[in-house]
């Protein structure tokens, strides 16, 4: 049994890694939340600003963090402080406080991923295939979430232009008003939110006379929390350092 703390405990992913951990070989100990209630599915759940004295009182091998970028950088503050492996879910983080996140993976392990899908990992390496093979396809990048996701466009829609732009050297455009001719070397990026549509991703290429669309859809949250405690499971008792989630796909 992997040993866990999970951060955000009363949130929609939270609540799902509570949920699903025993499925996964994994026991969590204690939640952090600034909100919600103090017990989720049997687990205590105190305050985050207490973190780094539960995490000494209940010595969870690995932290899951699904919560917002100054909660995760709080949260690291404790884990260095304490020793704690952390995985974290939470995306858009700006450049400062990715920067601020790698420097605590120079003392403590850290796995950060903005899709914990196997079925996203998947997608990239056939972006970065099928990018490679259509030079000169236009391209667009759609994406749809809940009504309660706060960052657009979406962390995974970003690793998936980055992805794209390994191969092509493209210019995101945020969405398209008024007069908008289309640019040779632009890719179209939209983000749309409503209900509690779990994450839906896709890349067009479109030729002239041809059209490739590369899609995914996560049905439900657990997708997202088993590979949280996949990567948790594979990243305790590792030494301190920046970890990928295609590394804990790959040595599955
Ligand atoms: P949510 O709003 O349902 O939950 C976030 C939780 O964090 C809430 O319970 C909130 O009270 C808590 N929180 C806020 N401030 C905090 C603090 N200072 N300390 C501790 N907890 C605090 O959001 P969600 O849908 O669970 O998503 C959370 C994050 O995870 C988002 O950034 C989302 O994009 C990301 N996400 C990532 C993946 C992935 O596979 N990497 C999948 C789904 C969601």
């Amino acid at each position: 049994m992997v040993v866990i703390a999970v951060n955000g405990a009363a949130g929609r992913m939270g609540r799902t890694v509570i949920e699903t951990a025993a499925d996964h070989e994994c026991e969590v100990v204690v939640g952090f939340d600034v909100d919600g209630p103090d017990e989720i599915g049997g687990v205590p759940v105190v305050d985050a600003g207490d973190a780094a004295d539960a995490l000494a009182e209940h010595d969870p091998d690995v932290v899951i963090d699904f919560t917002i970028p100054e909660a995760t950088l709080a949260l690291a503050d404790a884990c260095v402080e304490v020793g704690v492996a952390m995985v974290v879910g939470t995306t858009g983080f700006d450049d400062d406080e990715l920067a601020e996140l790698d420097a605590a993976s120079g003392s403590v392990p850290l796995l950060k991923a903005t899709n914990f899908s196997r079925g996203i990992q998947a997608l990239l390496r056939s972006v970065r295939a099928t990018v490679g093979a259509l030079a000169g396809y236009d391209l667009e990048l759609l994406e749809t979430h809940h009504d309660g996701k706060v960052d657009a466009p979406s962390g995974t829609a970003n690793t998936i232009l980055e992805t794209v732009q390994e191969q092509r050297d493209v210019e995101p455009v945020y969405g398209r008003e008024g007069h908008a001719p289309r640019e040779e070397d632009e890719i179209g990026v939209f983000a749309r939110r409503g209900g509690d549509v779990r994450g839906e991703h896709e890349l067009v290429l479109a030729g002239n006379d041809e059209v490739v669309s590369l899609s995914h859809r996560a049905e439900d949250r657990a997708v997202f929390a088993a590979g949280a405690l996949d990567a948790a499971a594979w990243l305790a008792g590792k030494p301190a350092g920046r970890y990928e989630f295609g590394e804990v796909v790959d040595e599955a």
